[in-house]
């Protein structure tokens, strides 16, 4: 083989052994970061358009007087500084004024009306839920933009979520169970 082609075949396997090695810090052992699906912020488009679409300006974040948007750290791999909700550690509060809508300057974000946001479903964990313990318990239904619309108590006294959550995710907030999580179908 000329010294050419070795030198070639060298510099790609350096290139790639680089490109593991940065794969490896960044996602780490944890392949769960494939799987990753994130609670975009209201009015989020679908997300590849979303992807190609934010520009990552932070304008949501800073926009949002709730603190409910931040930018995801490294568990989101390849996805880390794009705008994300995390309910359990703040949700959307749903505010009057929507702003981060209104703030973000790409499209990324697009104003949409309480009733239409569709950030995710809330999913009922029955292992932890306490009324499947005999316990009663409203908190989520309580904390729900739209009680009794998106989620109610049931006649067997458990909570039943409905297609019309938008997956704000304060009822997973306000939980102190763990018993209740917005999936983002993303
Ligand atoms: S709708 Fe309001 S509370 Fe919710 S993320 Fe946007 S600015 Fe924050
Ligand atoms: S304001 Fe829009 S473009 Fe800027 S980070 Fe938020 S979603 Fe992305
Ligand atoms: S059920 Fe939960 S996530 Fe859905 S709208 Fe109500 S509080 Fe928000």
């Amino acid at each position: 083989m000329s010294d050419e082609l070795l030198s070639r075949k060298d510099f790609f396997k350096k290139g790639f052994s680089k490109f593991f090695q940065f794969l490896h810090e960044t996602v780490g052992d944890n392949l769960g970061v494939l799987a990753y699906s994130p609670v975009r912020p209201p009015g989020a488009l679908e997300e590849k358009e979303f992807l190609d679409t934010c520009v990552k300006c932070g304008k949501c974040v800073d926009s949002c007087e709730q603190e409910s948007i931040r930018f995801a750290g490294i568990e989101a791999g390849f996805l880390v500084g794009f705008p994300v909700v995390v309910p359990s550690e703040r949700a959307c509060f749903v505010c009057d004024d929507l702003s981060c809508m209104k703030a973000c300057p790409s499209g990324a974000l697009n104003l949409t009306d309480k009733f239409n946001i569709k950030m995710g479903i809330a999913v009922v964990n029955k292992d932890k839920c306490i009324t499947y313990n005999g316990e009663d318990c409203r908190v989520c239904v309580t904390s729900c933009p739209f009680p009794e619309e998106a989620i109610f108590i049931d006649q067997q006294k458990h909570p039943f979520v409905n297609k019309s959550c938008i997956g704000c995710g304060l009822c997973e907030y306000w939980c102190d169970y763990d018993a209740i999580r917005v999936k983002s179908e993303r």
